[in-house]
């Protein structure tokens, strides 16, 4: 539930939590019971981490459009696979 602020004609605020489908636009005023009438005021956002907020988008994002890559990513220093040179291993089932 969004919280909403309220403010009377001598000038105390008052916030309340309201389900979004509330009409109400008036409450009486907790210090001095005239009654207060809601206000706009700016959304409270919380701020994300960047690469949080990145990492969150490319998950929904590719939830429904799979990203289409044309070549292998980057592999920094990865090692290579080990190649044995024994040849009792050449007899081995390949997988
Ligand atoms: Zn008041």
């Amino acid at each position: 539930m969004p919280i909403y602020e309220f403010k009377c004609g001598e000038g105390h605020l008052a916030e309340r939590h309201l389900p979004m489908s509330s009409e109400q636009r008036e409450i009486e005023c907790p210090d001095c019971g005239q009654m207060a009438r809601r206000i706009i005021s700016a959304p409270s956002v919380r701020r994300t981490d960047s690469k949080i907020a990145s990492a969150v988008e490319a998950t929904q994002k590719s939830a429904h459009e799979p990203a289409v890559v044309n070549s292998l990513p980057a592999s920094g220093n990865r090692r290579a696979t080990p190649v044995s040179r024994n040849p009792q291993h050449a007899k081995l089932p390949k997988p």
